[in-house]
């Protein structure tokens, strides 16, 4: 493959960085470009998860009492460092979890934002501040805001770079250590985000990484941390929030959706065909606030269908290291399986496929083509499952009314889209949408792009928030110091 990363010896070096305590089993990681075996990893125990945690606590004590700018200069740092790294982090991104490189490019972005921002913001945000009680005059109170301790931190594979650091990022601006448990798949592109950290001066000990499977490393990693953020499905999100509360120790889960994309009436419907067909298929659909339910105005509905199922099809699909495919593969069987599982379950029980509803065994072995659905009724497992694939449904409403309430029929929560040619009653209709983000005339891009706002879902998509004050503020304690002014009962 056309990556110096392909190389066994180089992957080994960045597998280095791993605490492994002993002899472990290991867990084979393919390539899904070729389905090739791309190098084996640590199986890590219980006792990795123990000795990477008493790492970070001793290096966690010291870098809590720096001064909050000395912390935020390593995320300053980390920005440059990442951009300078980009081929290397988009090559790694793309050989392990099988995405386009426009799709990786965007997880690029997203570090070096999120980096930029919080080394930004941290100092005020993290400042003790005075506060006036309900006796003011008699108390002087004083929050200050302690960090939890040891974060730890549980990513997926599909922003195998995004979503292993860009919760670490504000986590280590508030003074925490971090253990993270990537995902199986794309542990070492994680390894080298990590790794440009400490380039960046993050004292090594501070950050830990413990590679292997979810059930066991990801379990035990719960109980022994003072704070989990877990990014991934919602079957495992509930396990990680069912320990977490047995341990009493503070979570958030990033989860999955079932995002809605509403069409108003008076949208422009080539404009909004094209935005759909991002927010739809960027990333191969393996993107937790990409669209996968479009309710379009009956008034212009033929109208949308028609650009829509052809901006699908002329979507560059393809593998390689170039900025040549607009998406690329899935990332593993599984992931296949289920597309077509959900495109031939709707087909079977009446659903007509508009555009694509094929494997490409000629690119790779889990290529599949951006899908276009009509007529799927809530029999088929895609009306209200997440596929997690590049497979969209189109619903005909008659109404903005119909479209907010179909919208809300989800146990979803995470991310809804809105088109109009009238900004302003697009972010009123984005208000009754049931989500935790709405992006207006844009698919996903606004609400992401806004790294000082809060994002992260209601309902089965999860609990907490990232980016935006939340998104540190999370990961401290806030202590109240009230000191009494004088008043005395003698
Ligand atoms: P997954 O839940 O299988 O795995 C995610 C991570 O959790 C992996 O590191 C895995 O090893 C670990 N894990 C699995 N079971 C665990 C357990 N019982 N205890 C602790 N850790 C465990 O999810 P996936 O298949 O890798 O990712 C796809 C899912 O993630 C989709 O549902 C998608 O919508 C969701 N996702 C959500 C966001 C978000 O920000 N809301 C972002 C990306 C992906």
């Amino acid at each position: 493959m056309d990556t110096e990363w392909a190389d066994a010896d180089r992957l080994a070096g960045l597998r280095d960085d791993l605490v492994v305590t002993g002899d472990r089993a290991s867990i084979s990681v393919e390539a899904p470009y070729t389905g090739d075996e791309l190098a084996e990893i640590p199986a890590g125990t219980e006792a990795d998860i123990e000795a990477a945690v008493e790492r970070v606590e001793t290096a966690q004590e010291a870098w809590a009492e720096r001064p909050v700018e000395e912390r935020t200069a390593v995320l300053d740092r980390y920005a440059d460092r990442v951009l300078d790294a980009q081929a290397d982090v988009l090559d790694l991104a793309q050989l392990e979890a099988g995405k386009s490189r426009r799709d990786a490019f965007e997880e690029v972005l997203d570090v070096a934002a999120t980096a930029d921002h919080y080394a930004t913001v941290a100092d005020d945000l993290l400042a003790s501040e005075g506060r006036r009680g309900v006796l003011p005059g008699l108390t002087k109170a004083t929050v200050h805001r302690h960090p939890k301790g040891v974060v730890g931190i549980i990513s997926p594979w599909n922003y195998p770079v995004t979503l292993a650091i860009s919760d670490a990022l504000p986590a280590l601006a508030a003074g925490n250590g971090v253990v993270l448990k990537p995902a199986e798949q794309t542990t070492h592109v994680a390894l080298l985000a990590r790794r440009l950290l400490v380039d960046a001066g993050l004292p090594p000990e501070l950050f830990q990484v413990v590679s292997g499977e979810g059930e066991r490393v990801g379990a035990a990693l719960v109980d022994h941390v003072d704070y989990v953020a877990f990014t991934g499905s919602t079957r495992a999100g509930r396990e990680v929030a069912a320990a977490a509360g047995r341990n009493l120790v503070d979570c958030s889960l990033e989860l999955g959706g079932k995002n809605p994309l509403l069409v108003l009436d008076d949208a422009d419907p080539e404009k909004a065909a094209r935005g759909a067909a991002r927010a739809c298929y960027a990333n191969a659909g393996q993107l937790c606030i990409s669209t996968e339910r479009l309710y379009v105005h009956d008034d212009i509905y033929d109208e949308f269908r028609d650009a829509f199922v052809a901006a699908a099809r002329d979507l560059r699909l393809g593998g390689g290291f170039s900025y040549g495919p607009e998406v690329g593969s899935l990332q593993n069987e599984a992931q296949l399986r289920k597309t077509v599982e959900h495109v031939e379950d709707a087909v079977e029980k009446g659903a007509d496929v508009l555009a694509g509803g094929r494997e490409r065994p000629d690119l790779g072995p889990y290529f599949y083509e951006p899908t276009v659905l009509e007529g799927v009724t809530p029999e088929m497992t895609a009306f209200d499952e997440e596929t997690f694939g590049p497979v969209a449904s189109l619903y005909r409403v008659d109404s903005t009314e119909a479209a907010i309430e179909r919208a809300n029929d989800s146990e979803y929560g995470l991310n809804a889209s809105v088109w109009t040619s009238d900004p302003e009653r697009g972010a009123a209709v984005g208000q009754r949408i049931d989500c935790g983000t709405v992006n207006v005339n844009e698919g996903y891009a606004a609400a992401w792009a806004s790294i000082d706002a809060p994002m992260g879902g209601m309902g089965d998509s999860g609990v907490g928030r990232r980016h935006g004050d939340e998104g540190l503020l999370r990961f401290t304690e806030a202590q109240t110091v009230a000191v009494q002014r004088g008043l005395r009962i003698d």
